[in-house]
């Protein structure tokens, strides 16, 4: 990367274990948003970042966790590879002072390789907590480089680890002569030696209290809390029971701010209106800017956002607690039978915020048959952008056919049901039985892969639990909405221009009296109604390929024949423009069953495309979601039909 070879920065690499704070370290000197979270082989990738001290500018590069150098998984490689062939001035390693003698042996190997090395002991404040205590003055004068100790949320780490790096920028120590080999460095004695004096090491500068002790951990409270969510009985309803409570929480916060948001939308769309008429805009360049585009993008926002922004928090509040590992340990057996890969349970997870998301961090799968099957159905659980589409059809018509009161029934925003209500809990049941046949056809789906395409048999994996850890809950919430949210919005916002743009088009311009909208929806109606859906669902769901959070307005733009949102502020008027279209509760599901199972986004393809580096295994990931869609919906309306 020139970013990394040119310039006259200290180049600096951020090293050690996965999961002790490398990610939050660098995030805190650089400024930056990297991804962190409390669970092993969340960074896939390097990233990148600068920061300034008062003498020297620095390049930072945050690599992915890796236990030794010698490693092979794909990201460990990385690390390795990044370590030993990038020109560095000098690698900062960061160690868990819970933990400290494995992080030390890691910190050895690379002394062999970069000649001016940091020891950064993170974590101290946890280390306190759990009364261990480390000598950093030993470790210091027994190593002969400098070491600090941090606690990396707090403030003032970030002047501690500058100071310290500006130091070591003035020691004079001679770089290895490139390129050299690594193996004649670091031999398997060499390293078993390594770890032995890393253990004789923290035998001296540790002082742990007995209670903290490893032995102790099985009366700890992180292994009581781990018997009841990763019990042979509890675990699997818990986390059934979680995602309810999540989606819960989710659809009845998010109906008030929808509600106001959509109100001060429409505000500003009369207000848009006036100003264009007054300036004297032509009808049609007004219809389509203003009814066209804004109000797209209007709905998008005011439907979107607030789920997203309560839902992505809360996730990542059960992530930086280090819940999802339990995940991982819980569904373990059931890839197992799939003859799939338990870390799968991870990449599924992280799919639920964005499948692009999910499908890079399939690197911490180490065997390619297993990493291949994770990709390939990744797409089973929905992605944010495919949330407000589910709520909106159980709120608008599945939830009718358990016989719910009327009244109870007019959500303040168009699409999700209001207050505290039996309905909107009947919501969430609907929408975690609708994610958990999505998890569902993923084992399914590997297990057919295993036993065709992808044959072979599980490999068998050390998956690390990380303790419990309480989350930085104001932070959380701020990233993850500033972060997360923020940043699939205007993804979704940017495929909402064109996509409106060219649906207007389609509306509006005609071949032998024809609208090309009605063309093409006409060819794809016979297929469309085979599978309980219409012509014009498919088109949307082919013109929401860049982000999927567009069908849905795409549809209702379809069918008001003009190619533009109708006025939909009143409660309820969703559901009238879709059932005098013909929509029923069965058209609800099917649609709901295609947007679980079609084919990725295009920005998840292009991954799968970078990743699988095949374009015949991009085809498949786009095929085989698609026949389970258009299986699942052709079978369920012959059902409803019958
Ligand atoms: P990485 O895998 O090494 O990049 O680790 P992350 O930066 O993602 O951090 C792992 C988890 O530890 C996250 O949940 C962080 O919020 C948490 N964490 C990081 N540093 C500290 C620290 O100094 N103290 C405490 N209590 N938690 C930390």
């Amino acid at each position: 990367m020139k970013l990394w070879e040119t310039g006259s920065e200290k180049r600096i690499a951020i090293a050690g274990n996965p999961n002790v704070g490398k990610s939050t370290l660098f995030n805190e000197l650089t400024g930056l948003h990297q991804h962190t979270g409390n669970w092993t082989g969340k960074t896939v990738s390097n990233a990148w970042g600068r920061c300034r001290s008062n003498r020297y500018s620095y390049l930072l590069a945050d690599i992915p966790g890796t236990y030794s150098l010698l490693a092979h998984s794909a990201e460990e490689e990385l690390a390795r590879n990044f370590l030993c062939h990038e020109k560095l001035d000098a690698c900062m390693v960061v160690c868990d002072a819970t933990c400290l003698e494995r992080g030390l042996s890691l910190l050895l190997q690379i002394m062999k390789i970069v000649p001016r090395v940091l020891l950064c002991v993170n974590l101290m404040d946890e280390a306190e907590r759990k009364k261990i205590r480390i000598d950093l003055g030993i470790l210091q004068t027994r190593l002969n480089i400098p070491v600090i100790g941090t606690a990396a949320q707090n403030p003032g780490c970030r002047k501690i680890v500058l100071d310290a790096l500006d130091q070591l920028m003035e020691e004079n120590r001679k770089p290895l002569s490139t390129p050299f080999d690594m193996q004649d460095i670091l031999t398997d004695q060499a390293v078993c030696q390594m770890a032995e004096y890393a253990s004789s090491l923290c035998r001296e500068a540790v002082c742990q209290n007995p209670s903290s002790a490893p032995a102790a951990y099985l009366n700890s409270f992180d292994r009581r809390l781990d018997r009841i969510l990763t019990g042979r009985f509890l675990g699997y309803p818990l986390m059934a029971l979680l995602l309810l409570f999540l989606f819960w929480i989710t659809i009845i916060g998010a109906n008030y701010p929808s509600e106001l948001l959509s109100t001060a939308f429409s505000r500003l769309e009369e207000k848009l209106d006036a100003a264009a008429r007054a300036a004297g805009l032509i009808p049609w360049l007004r219809d389509l800017l203003i009814y066209g585009i804004f109000r797209t993008v209007a709905w998008i926002i005011s439907v979107m956002l607030p789920p997203m922004a309560i839902f992505f928090p809360l996730f990542t509040l059960l992530e930086d607690a280090g819940y999802l590992p339990r995940i991982a340990y819980n569904l373990d057996c059931c890839f197992q039978k799939c003859h799939s890969c338990g870390k799968q349970a991870l990449t599924m997870a992280m799919g639920f915020g964005c499948n692009a998301v999910g499908v890079a961090g399939c690197r911490i799968i180490d065997s390619p048959r297993e990493r291949l099957i994770a990709i390939l159905t990744n797409s089973f659980v929905p992605c944010n952008g495919r949330f407000p589409t589910l709520i909106t059809m159980i709120s608008l018509f599945i939830i009718d056919c358990f016989g719910t009161s009327g009244d109870d029934a007019s959500p303040a925003s168009p699409s999700i049901p209001a207050g505290f209500s039996g309905r909107s809990l009947l919501a969430a049941c609907c929408l975690t039985a609708l994610i958990l046949l999505g998890v569902l056809m993923t084992f399914l789906v590997s297990r057919i892969l295993s036993a065709t395409l992808l044959k072979g048999k599980p490999s068998s994996f050390v998956l690390e639990l990380p303790p419990y850890r309480l989350p930085r809950i104001g932070r959380v919430i701020l990233r993850s909405i500033l972060d997360r949210t923020l940043s699939l919005l205007s993804r979704a916002v940017a495929a909402a221009v064109p996509a409106g743009l060219i649906l207007w088009l389609t509306a509006n311009l005609s071949f032998r009296g024809k609208t090309l909208l009605s063309l093409c929806s006409g060819f794809l109606d016979p297929l469309g109604r085979l599978m309980g859906l219409d012509g014009t669902i498919l088109m949307a769901f082919l013109l929401g390929l860049p982000a999927n959070e567009v069908v849905l307005p795409i549809i209702l733009m379809a069918y008001s024949g003009q190619g533009y949102l109708q006025e939909l502020s009143g409660p309820g008027s969703i559901k009238t423009v879709l059932t005098a279209q013909g929509w029923t509760v069965g058209t609800a599901v099917c649609l709901c069953l295609f947007s679980l199972m079609h084919w990725p986004c295009a920005t998840t393809l292009l991954t799968i495309r970078k990743e699988t580096g095949s374009l015949k295994w991009t085809l498949a990931a786009v095929l085989i979601p698609l026949t389970a869609g258009m299986v699942c919906c052709i079978l369920f309306h012959a059902f409803v039909r019958l």
